[in-house]
């Protein structure tokens, strides 16, 4: 089986991504066969709180770090971003380029969000949740470890996705609903079980599905069977495999194991490879 599109990945468009490059990635894209990939640059709007000795060195936020750690994204090139695209898809004419946002808690921000979307046409929109309520700001799901127990943030973060899908008309693919597990720690609460926030993850993935969005095989950690076996059973129709590749290496990191999970969980490629992946049942 060739593997499946990668739609979610950054280059030197997205503010996070220093080590980003469209060109090089295009040209892995080829090498390892990848039928088609979509570049969702990030387009964040919240300000939040970060720690300082979190941030990556080299790191296009930096200059946007206000000394007392207020993050404020930089904004997204849009003409810029779409130049490049159009380079790269005549250099690329055998890969399949498409346009694409991961649009940050776009439910709190309609109006910015409605002026990037308008200015340009994008194949695949994701949606996603960065960041939740902490005080009067907002913070990281990592950094509010070791402030929160480790349970409340996952279930905190949960009920902010149910409630970002359903106000939601912006985005197709809700992106990693295992974003929180990312700071997980393994040492302190043991190997991460979905099976305690069952009712959580269900609500999310349910409100999902009844918004009409797919939900996204996000491989930068493994997701877990359980998480996909729920989507099925609340009756989620499709899904989408995304490495989130910050630099041109990560492409398609374990996009076969997660096409594997997929199968196995009930769902099949779609007609053209860069289509969604739909239920067979
Ligand atoms: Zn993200
Ligand atoms: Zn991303």
């Amino acid at each position: 089986m060739t593997l499946p599109s990668d739609s979610h990945v950054h280059t030197e468009w997205s503010w996070d991504a220093s080590r980003g490059s469209m060109e090089r990635t295009c040209a892995r894209a080829v090498a390892l066969g990848l039928p088609a990939v979509a570049f969702t640059e990030h387009v964040d709007h919240t300000v939040w709180r970060l720690d300082r000795t979190h941030v990556d060195e080299g790191a296009h936020l930096l200059s946007f770090t206000s000394p007392d750690g207020l993050v404020t994204p930089a904004p997204f090139d849009v003409a810029g971003y779409l130049d490049e695209l159009g380079s790269c898809r005549e250099r690329y004419p055998g890969l399949r380029i498409l346009s694409g946002l991961e649009l940050g808690e776009p439910h709190l921000h309609a109006e910015a969000v409605a002026r990037v979307l308008g200015a340009g046409t994008f194949d695949r929109v994701l949606g996603s949740l960065h960041c939740l309520p902490d005080g009067d700001g907002w913070t990281e799901p990592g950094e509010l470890v070791g402030r929160r127990p480790s349970a409340e943030i996952v279930r905190t973060y949960l009920r902010e996705v149910a409630a970002m899908v359903a106000a939601d008309d912006t985005f197709s693919v809700l992106a990693h609903i295992d974003y929180p597990v990312r700071s997980w720690d393994e040492r302190v609460d043991g190997p991460f079980d979905p099976a305690p926030f069952e009712v959580e993850f269900r609500h999310a993935l349910e409100a999902t599905a009844n918004a009409g969005k797919a939900l996204e095989i996000n491989t930068v950690l493994p997701l877990h069977p359980t998480v996909v076996r729920w989507w099925h059973e609340v009756g989620g129709d499709a899904i989408s495999f995304g490495s989130d590749a910050h630099e041109p290496e990560a492409l398609a990191r374990g996009l076969r194991e997660a096409a594997d999970l997929a199968e196995a969980c009930g769902y099949r490629p779609g007609r053209d490879p860069h289509d969604l992946w739909g239920r067979v049942d």
